[in-house]
């Protein structure tokens, strides 16, 4: 029995017709004298009768369970009126079964599947475990359909823009993007590892030497980091790098591009050029430097008003050479935080490295909260200014310009979803966060590079990149995506002597950056175009445009949040023989690694 037509795709106009279809049974109701089974496939559902008189199928029916694999023909006929759904696209007909045939049994699936119940309220794991059933159910087939959409419209533009698709390779040499290695012994070769890409910047770049001119892979890439519940230690990026451009070209396509790939997977048109907002812009307003925007409640800088100030909560950050900034929140919304509320915003202020929050409620006459009586009269009346109406709250972080901002700007997130505020969804808000530092502070005395070493520097800054690397400017673009980093890239560095400086002040030694990339400042001495790229975060993307919570709803097969995958349980422990072959022992069984115990206590592997 070949089936001919899918189960999804059954109307009305097919009543009278003879068919064959093929799928699971979502559900078998079984009403005495009847049996209706839901037959489910990749398209959709049908609902196929059996009939006593068709006393074969519906002995057979009879027997079917939930899941079994079967093929029905028959003829489809129209449901009567009161009984036609409009849940399913083909709720006018259904299709009385002459000839059934079980393709496969099932066991009883370890959860339901059928819709009956709400997937979060299954436990993850389980589902992960049997992530072929959980991919079943059409609501979690659908992010895998949008990402397909996706990553076919990122082809056809960037085909259609004269791009050329390129692999590079997994085993390879690390490639620093801030996180540590995955890494594969080399078996022919005892102490030798390869390194799984943290992306394939480097390679991409050599691509531009090579004269590509226009690249682009959606990469896979690894990253060895401590998990955060938004990320996956293999992911995928949309990876492109362009020769002979400037910022601005690699901005307009990039737009273009991400138009085209939300109006073809979604329908939304969004409007372009991208809003850009210069880091320290992005800070000083919105406390993050990948800022929402869709909606207000900008911070201030109130570092004049207490600039002398003896409100104790605020001196010590003053004092600390640091700044006060503040967050407005109106009365109408301030109304809605207790107390108790507001305890909760301090520690979340501390989490994010506040070393406290001061507040102060608009009275009738000046203002109220712990801090109200010390506010000196000058102060006083500048916050009166500040603020509009009885009820107005003002929340205030004083410290480092870049943990006062940063504080205020995790409040900001959280009274986004604490106090409902109106965000305009109707569709994605991009922007553009330039000209970021190209160094940070490593907090022990030197510098780190804020997106990676092959960034270039802003041409006027070449002067003082030794002298005065804190005030170094990168030419460095973040696309950000309704409070989300969707992508980052970057002019790239493209003079060996400029490469060798960076280093330099990352504090690499020449001879360590010999051994480390020798082979890519070797590329850079035979002829390297300028050239810039990005990266974006594609599993992000998705999951945002699916309206998805988790980067795991839109990965066929995930990891847990512990960075295992419970469908083949790796990672697993190897063989003696593995070890052996590779020259290899374990040195630190996992009871005696710290944190090890917990995880593999979490997993199931130790009792
Ligand atoms: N390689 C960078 C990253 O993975 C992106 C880029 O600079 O193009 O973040």
């Amino acid at each position: 029995m070949r089936r001919t037509m899918d189960c999804g795709a059954l109307r009305a106009e097919h009543a009278g017709q003879q068919v064959t279809l093929a799928g699971w049974v979502n559900r078998r109701r079984d009403l005495g004298g009847l049996i209706f089974l839901d037959l489910r496939d990749h398209g959709g559902m049908t609902q196929v009768v059996a009939l006593p008189e068709h006393a074969v199928v519906f002995e057979q029916a009879e027997r079917v369970r939930s899941e079994y694999v079967l093929a029905v023909s028959g003829s489809v006929r129209l449901r009567p009126q009161e009984q036609r759904s409009e849940r399913l696209a083909s709720g006018a007909v259904e299709l009385v079964a002459e000839r059934l045939e079980v393709l496969a049994e099932a066991d009883t699936p370890p959860f339901p599947i059928d819709g009956s119940v709400d997937a979060r309220e299954v436990n993850e794991d389980l589902r992960l475990r049997h992530r072929y059933l959980d991919l079943r159910r059409p609501a979690a087939l659908a992010p895998l359909r949008l990402r397909h959409r996706v990553t076919k419209a990122i082809w056809d533009y960037l085909d259609e823009a004269g791009f050329l698709q390129v692999e590079t390779p997994l085993l390879t040499r690390s490639t620093p993007e801030g996180a540590r290695d995955y890494v594969v012994p080399a078996r022919g070769r005892p102490g030798h590892v390869y390194a799984l890409p943290q992306s394939p910047q480097l390679f991409k770049q050599m691509l531009m030497v090579a004269g590509v001119d226009r690249y682009f892979q959606i990469a896979r890439c690894f990253r060895d980091e401590d998990l955060r519940a938004d990320r996956q230690p293999d992911f995928t990026q949309l990876d492109l790098e362009m020769a002979f451009v400037d910022a601005d070209d690699v901005l307009a396509l990039n737009e273009a591009l991400m138009a085209a790939v939300v109006c073809s997977a979604t329908g939304t048109q969004v409007p372009t050029p991208f809003p850009r907002l210069a880091y320290r812009e992005a800070m000083d307003r919105f406390g993050s430097d990948k800022p929402d925007l869709r909606f207000g409640l900008e911070l201030s800088d109130l570092d004049d008003v207490f600039a002398g100030t003896e409100v104790r909560a605020l001196r010590a950050g003053r004092e600390a050479g640091g700044a006060v900034r503040a967050l407005l929140v109106p009365a109408a919304q301030a109304a809605g935080l207790s107390r108790k509320d507001i305890d909760g915003l301090e520690a979340h202020a501390k989490h994010h490295g506040a070393l406290g929050l001061a507040w102060l409620r608009r009275t009738d006459d000046g203002f109220g909260g712990p801090l109200a009586k010390a506010l000196a009269e000058t102060e006083r009346a500048r916050l009166m200014a500040t603020t509009r109406d009885v009820g107005d709250l003002l929340l205030l972080v004083a410290g480092p310009w870049a943990t006062a901002c940063t504080a205020l700007g995790a409040l900001r997130s959280r009274l986004r979803d604490q106090l409902a505020l109106d965000v305009d969804d109707s569709r994605p808000v991009f922007a553009w966060v330039t000209d970021f530092p190209l160094f940070e502070e490593d907090g022990v005395g030197g510098w780190t590079s804020m997106h990676h070493p092959f960034t270039s520097p802003h041409e006027d800054d070449l002067a003082i990149l030794k002298t005065d690397p804190g005030a170094v400017r990168a030419k460095a673009y973040d696309l950000v995506m309704d409070g989300f980093e969707i992508a980052g890239g970057s002019i790239r560095i493209h003079r060996r002597d400029v490469q060798e400086q960076v280093f330099e002040v990352l504090g690499i030694a020449p001879e360590e950056a010999r051994a480390r990339f020798g082979f890519f400042l070797d590329a850079l001495r035979f002829g390297a175009p300028p050239h810039g790229g990005i990266a974006w975060g594609l599993d992000r993307l998705v999951m945002l445009l699916a309206g998805a919570s988790s980067l795991r709803d839109v990965i066929a097969f995930p990891k847990n949040q512990r960075g295992a995958d419970p469908l083949t349980d790796a990672p697993a422990p190897a063989e003696p023989e593995q070890w052996a072959e590779l020259g290899l022992a374990v040195a630190t069984p996992m009871a005696e690694v710290p944190g090890a115990a917990a995880v593999a206590r979490a997993e199931g592997d130790v009792a």
